[in-house]
């Protein structure tokens, strides 16, 4: 009997066209002979759209309109053996819609509402982390209540992470939101933008030097397993959104060219941290080397990472030998299995 999968996309984010962009990789992808595949697209209002808009939005990849209530439409899944929440960032990859999900009772891919929620909020995942002793850059958290009441508090917190500092929403993604802060003088532009996408704020000290960038994937439930690492090289200051989606601005590099020792690190740091995190299903764990200093830190875990056939964290399992449908049928499994 052929699994009925619901895919869903977009969503109410600040990815919502990403989240289009991987949803036709894996539509394509998934095995027609094992998988019957509904697509839902989720406009950025959070209504589920009807199959016609759903199909529209596919196709153009824009943000649309129109469409039900999330509420209204949940128990229309309940006919599905599985969901695949092709979602990034808030309102989709923060445990939100796997709330969603579990109270419906349909399995679904990827990390529950522990995992999501936490790997989400860059503070939560900071916190868990350092508990679990995995090394990563110094970081501060401010809150919207108090940037609006005592914003010199809230500088002076940055300043003692000195210069160039980074300023992120705690919850988002694709970089959005997010400014390297080269002097005192650009800080409050850069909370203003961070406080209008988040309530809360986290800073960062930047790596002593620029940061050389690899990734991991983690596949699996409570045994995963790690790819072989990748490395993203770039012209730009930081790897910012223009830099991500901007054809050619960035090339990808897998494997990592990095001592085997230190490949060796990133694979078993990732998979501490996707455990200690209570992730499942799938996470790419991102890391920077350090190259002058030999300083491997971790910098976040993304529990629904970019899913266009070109992505990263396809590419690094199609290197361990996995093909992107394979890959995709894989994660279905986990969705299933007991745990
Ligand atoms: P994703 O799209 O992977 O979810 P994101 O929006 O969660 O990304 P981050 O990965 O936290 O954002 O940061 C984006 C980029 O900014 C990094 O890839 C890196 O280039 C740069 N960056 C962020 N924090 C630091 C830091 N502390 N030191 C040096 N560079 C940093
Ligand atoms: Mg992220
Ligand atoms: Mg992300
Ligand atoms: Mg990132």
């Amino acid at each position: 009997m052929k699994k009925r999968i619901l895919l869903l996309a977009g969503g109410q984010s600040g990815e919502h066209e990403v989240s289009l962009m991987s949803a036709r990789s894996v539509l394509s992808a998934l095995p027609r002979d094992q998988f019957d595949v509904t697509p839902v697209v989720i406009s950025k209002q959070g209504r589920w759209l009807p199959p016609t808009e759903t199909q529209r939005a596919l196709e153009s990849g824009e943000a649309a309109t129109g469409g039900d209530l999330v509420l209204h439409r949940v128990a229309s899944a309940e006919g599905y053996d599985a969901v695949f929440p092709l979602l990034h960032g808030p309102m989709g990859e923060d445990g939100t819609v796997q709330g969603l999900l579990t109270l419906a009772g349909i399995p679904f891919v990827g990390s529950g509402v522990l995992g999501s929620a936490v790997s989400m909020d860059k503070v939560m995942t900071k916190q868990v982390l350092e508990s679990a002793g995995i090394a990563q850059v110094a970081w501060r958290l401010a809150v919207r209540r108090e940037w609006q009441q005592n914003p010199q508090g809230v500088r002076d917190r940055a300043a003692e992470l000195g210069f160039p500092l980074f300023v992120k929403p705690a919850n988002l993604g694709s970089s959005v939101g997010i400014s390297k802060v080269g002097a005192p003088d650009e800080l409050d532009g850069a909370l203003n933008l961070a406080f209008g996408l988040d309530r809360r704020v986290i800073l960062e000290a930047m790596t002593s030097h620029k940061p050389r960038e690899v990734e991991v994937g983690i596949l699996g439930n409570d045994a995963p397993i790690a790819s072989p690492v990748g490395e993203l090289r770039f012209e730009a200051d930081f790897y910012d959104y223009e830099t991500k989606y901007t054809e050619g601005r960035a090339t990808m590099h897998i494997p990592a060219p990095l001592p085997p020792e230190v490949a060796e690190r990133v694979r078993a740091e990732a998979l501490r941290a996707f455990l200690a995190l209570d992730c499942a299903g799938l996470a790419r764990v991102d890391f920077f080397y350090v190259e002058e200093t030999g300083e491997l830190l971790l910098n976040e875990v993304n529990t629904m990472p970019g899913f266009t056939t070109t992505s990263m964290y396809p590419k690094l399992f199609e290197a361990a030998g996995l093909s992107y449908s394979e890959l995709v049928t894989r994660l279905v499994g986990l969705a299933l299995e007991e745990r």
